[in-house]
């Protein structure tokens, strides 16, 4: 059984009710009814349309939706695409001033649409809903879902960096990686265009891969349908999670009242980490960090080639140490202890991984730092399984839920990874740093000397 709604357009209205009769429909009588126009039946099959031009449907037969998406335009382009596998690419929270941008990438099968399509097709991405609603649609979609991935992009660099050119950059990585997987087979990448830019168009155009970026794409394509409906659902539980700890935050968007009053209870614009003060103050932005030290195609610098440069003492380095003081954190050159400003900045945009050995986990290095100075804030954080078992004690699981309550939050990212080549942890940890890109995390001073050997930049 199928029920679905749209809007239709005045010109569409007539074509489908002479269709609807066509199939021998039978029209019902409403005459109690002020808003229904009319109602049609064809055996068990129901067809209304209300006064304000929504039409619904509550049929059995399959066929009859494909006729009918046809007349009023609003089958989706998908169908049309010569493709084994569509990656579909969506993001939300872009105006809003309150809370992390989440981006979803998915991937599906062409051949699985039909099944999505029941699933989802009707859902209005548009409307604001609660949060049980994504979640059901969700559930019922990940059986179909080959692939999936969310990200958030925080206020901190929103407020820095040009919105358009950090979501090139994070879409190409996302782009990379389902590229890689899905390469032995025929691609069709969606992207919903948020005015992209040159270094993305640069690079999809470099892939074996049919490349479709479109406005309104959401509506048109149900696998950008998709990646738009799992992002709104990770935001909409990231607010509800904000919302628990700080109040009546609205919507979080500039024009709803409760948001507004929100903001206004914060004096000397002290706001808290989710704030878009860039939304609020015109503040300049800066050129996003395209770097011309490394190469950077592929929006990713090779965790071998990375280094920062020390203007103290003039040397570039393949590792830094966080150093703290009153339990604000900082980050240092190796070689002559100088604090280096914003080497976290450089770090995110350039690999924007870190794989986290146990003793940083149990210390409690990341959640503290993000309830404080928050230099680890938008990183990816990647805990491979060895470690989350020697993170067994109770303190170790206390630690491990701190860091996943900053991801439900938007603040972070993070992926739980395995491998299935198992050496020892500190050599599991090397492979991994390399397979993942990601700059490594460790207070063992072997891990570090061995990690340093392979040119793989640590943070100690
Ligand atoms: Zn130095």
């Amino acid at each position: 059984m199928i029920r679905k709604s749209w809007i239709i357009k005045e010109d569409d209205i007539n074509k489908l009710r002479s269709f609807l009769l066509e199939k021998h429909g039978k029209e019902d009588l409403i005459d109690n009814d002020p808003n229904i126009k009319w109602r049609i039946r064809i055996n068990n099959n129901i067809f209304i349309l209300y006064k304000n031009n929504k039409f619904y449907i509550d049929i059995k037969d399959n066929s009859l939706l494909e006729d009918i998406e046809y007349i009023i335009g609003k089958r989706f382009k998908d169908y049309n695409l010569n493709t084994e596998i569509i990656l579909g690419f969506d993001e939300v929270g872009k105006g809003e001033v309150l809370g992390a941008m989440v981006l979803c990438d998915i991937a599906i099968e062409k051949n699985r649409l039909k099944e999505i399509d029941n699933i989802i097709g009707s859902a209005n991405t548009k409307e604001r809903r609660e949060f049980g609603y994504w979640k059901s649609i969700a559930t019922s979609l990940s059986q179909l879902i080959k692939a999936q991935e969310l990200k958030n992009i925080q206020p901190i660099f929103i407020d820095k960096y040009n919105v358009n050119e950090l979501l090139d950059v994070y879409y190409m990585r996302m782009i990379r990686k389902l590229y890689d997987k899905f390469n032995d087979r025929t691609i069709t990448i969606i992207i919903d265009d948020y005015n992209s830019g040159k270094l993305l168009k640069d690079y999809v155009s470099s892939l074996k891969a049919e490349v479709i970026i479109e406005q309104k794409a959401d509506d048109n394509y149900l696998a950008v349908k998709v990646a738009s409906v799992i992002a709104k659902r990770a935001r909409a539980n990231a607010m509800e999670k904000l919302r628990e700890e700080y109040g009546n935050l609205g919507s979080g968007n500039l024009n709803d009242n409760a948001t507004i009053k929100w903001l206004e209870e914060f004096k000397n614009n002290e706001y808290p980490w989710f704030v878009k003060q860039s939304y609020i103050q015109n503040k300049p932005k800066e050129r996003f960090p395209v770097s011309n030290r490394f190469s950077f195609e592929n929006g990713l610098v090779n965790i071998k080639d990375f280094y920062i440069f020390c203007s103290s003492c003039g040397n570039n380095i393949r590792s830094i140490k966080l150093g703290t003081i009153h339990k604000c954190y900082d980050m240092r050159c190796i070689h002559c202890n100088k604090i280096i400003k914003d080497a976290n900045i450089e770090m995110l945009y350039y690999i924007g991984s870190i794989i986290l050995d146990a003793n940083i986990i149990i210390h409690s290095i990341i959640s503290n730092d993000l309830n404080s100075t928050r230099l680890f804030e938008g990183f990816t954080f990647l805990i491979y399984k060895k470690v989350e078992d020697e993170c067994n004690s109770q303190g170790g699981k206390a630690a491990l839920e701190r860091i996943a309550n900053y991801k439900s939050i938007g603040m972070i990212n993070l992926e739980h990874i395995e491998d299935s080549i198992y050496k020892n942890t500190d050599d599991t940890l090397i492979d991994l740093a390399l397979k993942y890109n990601a700059i490594l995390m460790t207070k063992d001073k072997p891990l570090y000397n061995k990690a340093q050997t392979q040119n793989i930049f640590c943070i100690v």
